[in-house]
């Protein structure tokens, strides 16, 4: 399970998708994908919309549903570049869009990992008050992947934040419990507390590093990752 947000896709952009960071995304997923890593992707939708920007007279749950309909846009675009590459998808979505992407169907997408296509998830969970991370975990616990992967912007998990301390330190390795209880925010408590109970690996890697998608999915030992043996499912 590859979650990518949507801030991630927009590069430099300020807003949007950065095409170069799509293309790039797609070709190191399409390489793990030919390699027969089975990859299933949950986008973010960040750079168009967050529930938390509502403001006064837009109520927080319809914010919610109209971030969840930026996460669509990202993942057509994303399913598009993935095509491109000559990678075969799918997109399915929480919140049924029949004439753009096929509903939400485990079977069904577990059937596509399968047969090698890259399936990308749409509109979260399909229900407000929860994050793109959580829904990512939720599928990745419903799909029995092997491994989470979380792209970020940095190399991995501080312990504060790198782009406003030199110092800071990152961890090599942590327990779930570490996430929560250092208030790390690598992502929200409900999605580390999904992974813990499901005892899903999370490996956290910078988007940005050229190769490290692949190395990530394929399983680089230095980033502790036991994901990337032909047949594993990320
Ligand atoms: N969202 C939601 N339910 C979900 C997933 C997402 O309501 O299951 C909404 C929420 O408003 C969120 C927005 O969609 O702010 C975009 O997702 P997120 O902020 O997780 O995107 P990212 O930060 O990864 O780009």
């Amino acid at each position: 399970m590859l979650k990518l947000s949507g801030e991630a896709l927009q590069g430099g952009m300020g807003f949007g998708v950065d095409p170069k960071v799509l293309t790039a995304v797609a070709r190191e997923v399409g390489t793990a994908a030919k390699q027969g890593v089975e990859v299933a992707i949950v986008v973010g939708g960040g750079n168009y919309f967050r529930g938390t920007s509502a403001w006064d007279g837009l109520e927080r749950a319809t914010a919610d549903y109209v971030g969840m309909l930026a996460t669509c846009m990202n993942a057509l675009m994303l399913q598009s570049a993935l095509e491109k590459q000559g990678v075969a998808t799918r997109v399915q979505t929480a919140i049924e869009m029949k004439e753009i992407a096929e509903p939400y169907i485990r079977r069904r997408a577990i059937r596509h990992l399968e047969k090698g296509r890259v399936v990308i998830f749409g509109a979260g969970t399909g229900a407000p008050f929860f994050s793109t991370d959580t829904a990512a975990a939720l599928r990745a616990a419903e799909l029995d992947v092997d491994v989470f992967m979380k792209a970020t912007k940095v190399d991995g998990v501080y312990d504060c934040d790198p782009a406003l301390n030199p110092n800071a330190k990152m961890h090599k390795r942590l327990q779930y419990n570490d996430v929560m209880t250092q208030n790390l925010r690598v992502m929200d408590e409900t999605a580390i507390t999904l992974c813990k109970e499901n005892e899903i690996p999370v490996v956290v890697f910078n988007l940005y590093t050229p190769g490290n998608i692949m190395r990530a999915l394929c399983g680089d030992a230095n980033q502790g990752n036991p994901a990337g043996r032909r047949g594993q499912r990320a």
